[in-house]
């Protein structure tokens, strides 16, 4: 049997850069304005300083205005919140980015809840969540979304055109991820299934997959044999595991040897929903600017 085709996500987050950078330099001539992205990071971590660190270039280099915000570690909650605050009232500023996680003597929900929806550009504020949790099949997405879903979703119409009555199985349930997956597959007509820790006979549930989406976090959990032959996965899990020469490598949840050979098209790890995630987060700063400035929803 062929193998199959990979769904090169490292090339569409470049052609969707490329679109935004041009909606930037767009929105300036149309109307004066220069979308502004602020991120907060509280603490040291070398991931999370890496992830801001990126966000913040790519947002430069597409010509828009960043605002870098690093706190100590032992920041308290009161003086997360002014920042917030401070940064909504900020006109110069159309997206809030709070990099998670937060240290422990931060409650992580309410500084979510004090981002002013209109600027939450990870799309995790209740009103967020809840406008795309009660979005009408095929609605316009004129609101902020969760970028790494968003570019699953954006992935899956590319790779395979309209979804409706496809049958798409999500394995995971994160608010970060499976959730508002099955939530964008469901607005795209698909019939959505939602496996997590507790789903009896995963690999029966996953052989049902004309779409196969899979969020968990475990390297290589779902094998060949788990998949229907023609069905597209998207692999969303990074995974660190040990390779050769004391090295490591990043490998996703789907066992990926083992579907090449019976999917249609699958995700490589890395370099499928990965480069997504900071592409939607620049596409989500630009929408936010274009509505502030009053512009229609265009999707670019
Ligand atoms: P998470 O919050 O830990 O959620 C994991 C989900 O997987 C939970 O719903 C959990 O079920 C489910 N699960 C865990 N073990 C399972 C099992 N044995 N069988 C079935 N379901 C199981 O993780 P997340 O934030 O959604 O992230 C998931 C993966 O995606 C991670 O590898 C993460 O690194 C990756 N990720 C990638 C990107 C990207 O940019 N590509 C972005 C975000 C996350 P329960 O709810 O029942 O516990």
């Amino acid at each position: 049997m062929a193998e199959a085709k990979l769904i090169d996500g490292k090339a569409f987050a470049a052609g969707l850069r490329e679109r935004v950078g041009k909606g930037v330099a767009e929105l300036k001539a149309a109307a004066g304005s220069t979308p502004g992205l602020a991120t907060v990071l509280v603490g040291a971590d070398p991931a999370s300083q890496v992830y801001v660190r990126s966000k913040g270039k790519m947002a430069a280099e597409l010509g828009m205005t960043r605002f870098e915000h690093r706190l100590p570690a032992e920041t308290g909650e009161e003086e997360l919140l002014a920042l917030v605050r401070k940064l909504n009232a900020d006109p110069a500023v159309n997206g809030i980015l709070v990099q998670l996680p937060l240290p422990r003597q931060i409650d992580t929900s309410r500084v979510l809840l004090a981002v002013d929806p209109d600027k939450d550009v990870d799309g995790l504020h209740p009103i967020n969540v809840g406008r795309l949790g009660s979005i009408a099949p095929g609605a316009l997405l004129d609101f902020p979304v969760p970028c790494t879903p968003l570019g699953c979703s954006m992935l899956l119409a590319d790779a395979l055109g309209p979804l409706a009555g496809r049958h798409a199985v999500v394995i995971g349930r994160s608010n970060l991820v499976g959730r508002p997956v099955a939530q964008l597959l469901l607005r795209s007509s698909c019939t959505v299934t939602i496996g997590h820790s507790r789903t009896r006979d995963l690999p029966a549930l996953c052989r049902l997959a004309d779409i196969l989406v899979v969020a968990i976090g475990k390297p290589g959990f779902v094998r060949g044999d788990w998949i229907k032959s023609g069905a597209t996965v998207i692999d969303v899990g990074i995974n660190r595991v040990p390779a050769a020469e004391g090295k490591t490598r990043l490998v996703g949840d789907v066992a990926f040897a083992e579907a090449l050979p019976i999917a249609a098209q699958i995700t490589p790890v890395p370099g499928g929903v990965g480069p997504m995630t900071v592409a939607c987060l620049m596409y989500n700063t630009l929408q936010a600017a274009r509505r502030k400035a009053g512009l229609p929803f265009v999707a670019v």
